[in-house]
């Protein structure tokens, strides 16, 4: 059977790199006071459109993608610094967080020119959101069983069928859906296409769901009979599978895969000003080690997307270490927390502990990215 190996390697961030940091920092400091939300390092628990302004007045939106559309030219490394210092500072980061991250990839590798020039600058302005369309009833894990069909309608598609979880579709203006344009025969990854579906457009209803939390954040979306132009569909027909592959790898690796409790820690250290006992200073130790450890995975994977290397495996291998510890990381620090602390510490914790569970669900399960590490390292 062969073998493969994963790829990573330490990286020394380049000076420019580590320069782009403090400018961050300088942002950070500045704009923090203007937001009233509490900081919170889930990037799906605060969005801001204003926010997401002056990050794209910035040029800290798409800063990876070709100047020719509006986009920085700058390296994945440099993208990783920006992305962990808004997550680590915990400012509101969802609206544009989805758009940056995948879409915009999806749209530069696959959307037509006219796609991409009339939409990359919006994102890069962080003027639009945009949403996931994977997820179905009865179709999470199991994506290939996914309904949702499209037919041919004149010059256009109607569009059938139900997406779930679907984050941000309440704010979304687009949403980059996986849809089935035809029926599935024995190859159940054949026959699927990925639309770019304008969600202002009426007719398509979008229901809310709370989350453990008792906030809104994400969303069942029905399409009945719902219309779409013939340039919606996105990339080659029957081509959507690969097309959504490619794509998770960009959803799978970066800093809100770690540190999405990581405002525990900063708020638990501003509790204990410094003062701790043995218990507390060996889990904030072994806490602190394992940041260190996958944030150096992570930036391994960002140098393999600056290199164009396909860094699936490793994303996933990076997914479920950092979603396994990020979710037992608010537990362990609740048990190390001084007695009466402070309403701030506890709100963070609160918030933490509500969403833990969802860390290791969203963005594909923890069982099912380890069959995917298996049969990556040939032991599947
Ligand atoms: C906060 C949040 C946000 C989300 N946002 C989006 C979004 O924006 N867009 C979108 O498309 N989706 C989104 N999702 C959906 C997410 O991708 C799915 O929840 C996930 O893929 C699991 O699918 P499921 O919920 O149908 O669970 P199921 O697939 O039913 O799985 C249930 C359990 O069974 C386990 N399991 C299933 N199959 C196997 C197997 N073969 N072997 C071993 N164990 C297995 C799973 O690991 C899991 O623990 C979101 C989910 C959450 C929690």
């Amino acid at each position: 059977m062969m073998s493969a190996s994963l790829d990573f390697r330490a990286v020394d961030l380049p000076e420019s790199t580590q320069a782009l940091r403090q400018e961050v920092r300088d942002f950070i400091a500045q704009v923090q006071p203007q937001i009233p939300s509490l900081p919170d390092s889930n990037f799906d628990a605060a969005s801001s459109k204003w926010f997401s302004q002056q990050l794209g007045a910035k040029g800290w939106i798409g800063m990876t993608w070709p100047t020719d559309y509006g986009g920085g030219g700058r390296s994945f490394l440099d993208r990783f610094v920006v992305t962990e210092e808004l997550i680590a500072a915990g400012l509101p980061v969802s609206f544009h967080w989805i758009a940056d991250r995948q879409s915009g990839a999806v749209l530069l590798s696959y959307g037509s020119e006219q796609q991409k020039r009339e939409i990359l600058p919006q994102i890069i302005k962080g003027e639009v959101c945009f949403c996931i369309g994977m997820s179905e009833p009865n179709s999470g894990s199991d994506l290939a069983a996914a309904r949702c069909s499209a037919k041919r309608s004149g010059q256009g598609w109607l569009i059938n069928g139900t997406k779930l979880w679907t984050t941000g579709a309440h704010q979304a203006d687009y949403m980059i859906a996986l849809v089935r344009t035809e029926t599935a025969g024995d190859n159940r990854h054949a026959g699927f296409s990925q639309f770019l579906i304008d969600l202002k457009t009426p007719g398509v209803e979008i229901r809310s769901i709370q989350n453990l939390a008792g906030n809104h954040t994400f969303n069942e979306v029905v399409f009945t009979d719902f219309y779409c132009p013939g340039e919606s569909i996105l990339g080659k027909e029957g081509n959507g599978w690969e097309q959504t592959m490619s794509e998770l790898a960009f959803e799978r690796s970066g800093p809100e895969r770690i540190l999405s409790a990581y405002r525990v820690l900063v708020e638990l250290l501003r509790e204990v000003k410094g003062d701790v006992d043995d218990r507390q200073a060996e889990v904030i130790g072994k806490i602190s080690a394992h940041i260190i450890a996958m944030r150096r995975m992570s930036i391994s994977v960002a140098l393999m997307l600056e290199e164009g290397k396909n860094p699936a495996l490793e994303a996933s291998v990076v997914k479920d270490l950092g979603n396994s510890f990020e979710k037992t990381m608010p537990e362990l620090l609740r048990l190390i927390a001084p007695e009466n602390t402070s309403e701030r510490f506890q709100q963070t914790l609160k918030s933490a502990i509500l969403h833990a569970p969802s860390f290791t669900l969203r963005g594909g399960t923890r069982e099912i990215l380890r069959g995917v590490i298996a049969r990556g390292l040939g032991l599947r």
